[in-house]
């Protein structure tokens, strides 16, 4: 049996991460182990969106410590090569009156107190950013030039990169079946091509984080819920230059941004379609659901009231009961520290993610707390709900 001072399972944009910064930490011998391939889980799936807006403080502060390391990735990488496909274009949200009104004061508030910067913005300083949208009807907008988009798939594989060059051993095509256990706790990990030893786990299982249920009996508060993703070709450019944008006006809350030339990626960020078992395969997406979402796009956007479908994907989801993750150790499980439950907003958040993870694996204090995180906040009904009720934007 092979021994390692830490086993992390799933090479995604959050395993990656972590391993990268065990490795940073000086955490010794790391093994990342993933059934698949690196970022080929949910991460290839993301629309990419970063933005530190969030009613949930908690999450304010993870997302800007991550925005700083998007924002000069190949710096903290120390890899002049490396490049997280960032694209600064800012992030735009409006609300016109209505229940999500005072949420978003509250939010915007509190990014401010967070010594963010956040323009309060109005109609003619909106139309400037996104001249291809109407905002009759926005009675607050909140515009963060520090935000855009980005690629979780260059983001999994840079940090898998840097965790290599710092020693860590990384095996595609491995499956861990089971934890092994002596004592009561954790002492390595069953896999199709053996055992490797180790006193500590970090499991970034995402979607496939139930194994935890089976190989514990600690339950996982997590469904696989999957959500569709629209490209459509407008009669007009959606630049690398105009913001992303979030319409809490819209019935499905839309999100969009930039695909590129005349291309608009557009999804909803309401509750998705709820799968029996977590899987990561393509799932259809209906007519009437094109026409659904394209009606609202029209509605913000009128020139897009012509557009065509270009493309379209499904992806999906671990979703909490709360939409926030779990992170941190399993008190009944000493040795098992998680990271599962992003909820659709889990790579905005993944650099910050992925140190506090290590820290905590290591036992050392975490640059944020993960105390809100807890998986007792389920057990004892403290849940991190955001403001604005069940979604991504949470
Ligand atoms: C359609 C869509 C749009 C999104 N848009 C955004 C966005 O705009 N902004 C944002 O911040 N977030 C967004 N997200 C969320 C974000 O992409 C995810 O939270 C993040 O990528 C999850 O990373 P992960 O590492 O947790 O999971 P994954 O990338 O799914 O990685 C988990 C890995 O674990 C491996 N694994 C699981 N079980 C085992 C096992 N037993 N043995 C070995 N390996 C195992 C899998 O093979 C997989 O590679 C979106 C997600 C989707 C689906």
């Amino acid at each position: 049996m092979q021994s390692y001072d830490a086993i992390v399972i799933g090479a995604g944009v959050i395993g990656s991460s972590v391993a990268y910064h065990l490795a940073r930490l000086g955490a010794g011998k790391v093994l990342v182990l993933d059934r698949s391939q690196i970022g080929s889980g949910t991460s290839t799936q993301s629309s990419g969106i970063l933005r530190t807006h969030y009613s949930v403080i908690e999450n304010v502060e993870l997302a800007q410590r991550s925005w700083s390391v998007f924002n000069d990735f190949a710096g903290y990488l120390g890899d002049e090569e490396a490049s997280a496909g960032l694209v600064k274009c800012g992030y735009l949200i409006c609300a016109p009156e209505g229940p999500k009104l005072e949420p978003l004061r509250a939010a915007l508030a509190g990014q401010v107190a967070m010594g963010i910067r956040v323009d309060l913005i109005d109609q003619a300083q909106a139309s400037a950013l996104l001249p291809i949208a109407q905002f009759d009807d926005a009675v607050l907008m909140g515009y963060e030039p520090e935000a855009g988009f980005a690629d979780a798939y260059l983001v999994a594989t840079g940090f898998a990169r840097a965790a290599r060059r710092q020693g860590v051993k990384i095996m595609e095509g491995v499956n861990v079946e089971r934890l092994l256990m002596d004592g009561g706790r954790v002492v390595g990990v069953e896999t199709n091509q053996g055992t490797f030893h180790s006193s500590t786990v970090i499991s970034t299982q995402n979607i496939w984080a139930g194994d935890i249920e089976r190989w514990t009996g600690v339950p996982t508060p997590v469904k696989a819920e999957r959500h569709a993703v629209l490209a459509l070709e407008g009669p007009e450019a959606y630049s690398f230059q105009m913001p992303v944008f979030k319409d809490l006006g819209s019935p499905g809350m839309l999100y969009c941004r930039s695909y590129g030339g005349n291309q608009m990626l557009v999804s909803e960020g309401t509750v998705g379609e709820t799968l029996a078992v977590p899987d990561n395969e393509q799932g259809d997406i209906s007519m009437d659901y094109v026409v659904e979402v394209g009606e609202q796009v029209a509605e913000r956007f009128p020139s897009f009231g012509e557009a065509g479908l270009a493309s379209s994907w499904t992806g999906v989801y671990d979703v909490t009961p709360d939409w926030n993750p779990v992170l941190g150790r399993l008190p009944d499980v000493p040795g098992l520290v998680v990271g599962y439950g992003f909820s659709g907003h889990g790579f905005k958040l993944s650099p910050g993610v992925g140190l506090v993870l290590a820290q905590e694996a290591l036992g050392l204090p975490t640059d944020v707390s993960l105390a809100p995180y807890a998986h007792e906040r389920f057990r004892r009904g403290q849940l991190l709900t955001g403001r604005y009720g069940l979604g991504a934007v949470s």
